[in-house]
């Protein structure tokens, strides 16, 4: 299968070499050529099915002619060696926490499957031994679940970019702690700067002959495509469950847009989702698309669910893509909402003392809007992104009481913290990696 750019100003590519690169030349994203849909006869059986088995059927469907099949099970197992499970929170509303894995957030399961991918690929044709550079730019999550995904995997650097005073202490443990394979950034700016130095390195010429420069931002198809996995996963526990497949609609909360654009790719092979929402907080540019078919891209407003504070969706793209464009088409698939901080708290401290489950500031965005849109005789789905405890803080602040912490996440905070401190500038970054080298 070839690869696009949705900016159609640069050859298609391989697998591999949209994953090596990350961003295309013309700097637009990396599409597949075709979206192949999965036969029907698929969904009859899929609530009998495991979550790797889900997810090799998926990925073998995409990636099948690219990856033998017997490496692309041992990818999807290896990457899939945690539960995401589906639970009833009330009425017709269920949570998929996507909170299992090794972080403690959603972006594990596109980190992983993406290091064990790019792994396969540098030992399968780099013969040279040369080191892979993975480059990426985090406001929170991004940066530990890239830099746990890859953490020792040889013939692999990763530079993790964030903004300084952005991220929770716990984030930051996550990614600055590591040591080994793993060099953490602290950017004097916002997680936009970060964003665009990651995405003056690509284009930069000096530095693309000098290093093999790759990006793991869902920029990256081989992060931003195993996210569907998880949607057909939720579905066949629905199915499972005995709950009615007929109107399901999916609510996911969203900043870059990476795993909402996963969704109706999922919807595109084939996957019934009725509709999906695009929940935001304060950071309202999509909202706004909606609503008015105009795309403003804003500087990002810093929020409690600061995972999604990004003002200038990089997704946003390969989303008009699916759509041809067509502002109709989209506004028909995806509804949209945007709830500022007081909402957000609204909503944990509410559903906490009426429900007893505890939303994480993202996870609350999401059940927020779906609370709002569902219509009775619709199934309803929200996607949980992160443990709460990875926002004890702020979630402490918000019920009046104590968060645990999960052992897998206190192990982070007990490690040293080692950072390379540089100021917002494309110079200063490009000769701290010339450095490194
Ligand atoms: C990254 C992140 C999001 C936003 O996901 P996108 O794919 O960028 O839209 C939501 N919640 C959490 C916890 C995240 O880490």
């Amino acid at each position: 299968m070839q690869y696009y750019s949705t900016n159609h100003q640069s050859p298609d590519v391989s697998l591999q070499e949209a994953v090596t690169h990350g961003l295309a030349p013309d700097r637009g994203l990396y599409m597949p050529e075709r979206i192949p849909v999965i036969p029907k006869a698929f969904f009859n059986n899929i609530s009998e099915m495991s979550l790797p088995d889900i997810a090799y059927v998926v990925a073998n469907t995409l990636f099948g002619e690219d990856i033998d099949s017997e490496t692309l099970k041992n990818i999807v197992k290896d990457t899939l060696n945690f539960n995401i499970p589906l639970k009833h929170v009330t009425e017709n509303r269920y949570v998929l926490e996507l909170f299992h894995g090794p972080t403690l957030a959603f972006k594990d399961v596109g980190a992983r499957f993406m290091a064990r991918l790019l792994a396969h690929f540098n030992q399968k044709q780099n013969s040279e031994g040369k080191v892979v550079n993975v480059l990426v730019a985090t406001s929170g999550d991004t940066g530990s679940a890239v830099a746990n995904g890859f953490l020792n995997v040889p013939g692999i650097r990763v530079f993790v970019l964030y903004p300084k005073g952005k991220v929770s202490p716990i984030q930051e443990s996550q990614f600055t702690t590591l040591g080994g394979n793993i060099t953490a950034f602290e950017v004097k700016g916002t997680f936009d700067d970060c964003q665009a130095l990651v995405k003056s390195a690509f284009i930069d010429e000096e530095l693309n002959e000098k290093m093999i420069l790759t990006s793991a931002n869902s920029i990256n198809v081989a992060r931003f495509l195993p996210q569907m996995f998880y949607y057909f996963y939720a579905y066949a526990q629905l199915a499972k469950n005995g709950k009615s497949l007929k109107h399901v609609v999916v609510s996911v909360p969203s900043g870059n847009f990476g795993n909402l654009a996963a969704g109706l790719i999922a919807k595109r092979m084939g996957l019934p989702i009725e509709r999906f929402i695009a929940a935001n907080n304060a950071n309202d540019v999509f909202f706004k698309y909606l609503q008015t078919g105009e795309y403003n891209p804003q500087p990002s407003i810093a929020t409690i669910a600061n995972a999604m504070d990004v003002g200038a969706p990089s997704n946003f793209d390969r989303i008009l893509d699916i759509y041809g464009n067509s502002h109709e088409a989209i506004t028909t698939d995806i509804h949209g909402y945007t709830y500022d901080d007081e909402a957000i708290a609204r909503t944990i401290r509410d559903t906490y003392r009426s429900t007893g489950y505890l939303l994480d500031p993202h996870g609350a965005v999401a059940y927020r809007a779906l609370v709002k849109d569902l219509q009775p005789g619709e199934t309803g789905i929200f996607l949980e992104t992160a443990h709460p405890a990875k926002f004890k803080d702020s979630v402490e602040e918000i019920i009046g009481g104590k968060v645990s912490i999960p052992s897998k996440l206190a192990q982070f905070a007990k490690g040293e913290k080692q950072t390379v401190k540089i100021p917002a500038s494309f110079s200063s970054l490009k000769k701290q990696l010339l450095n490194t080298k």
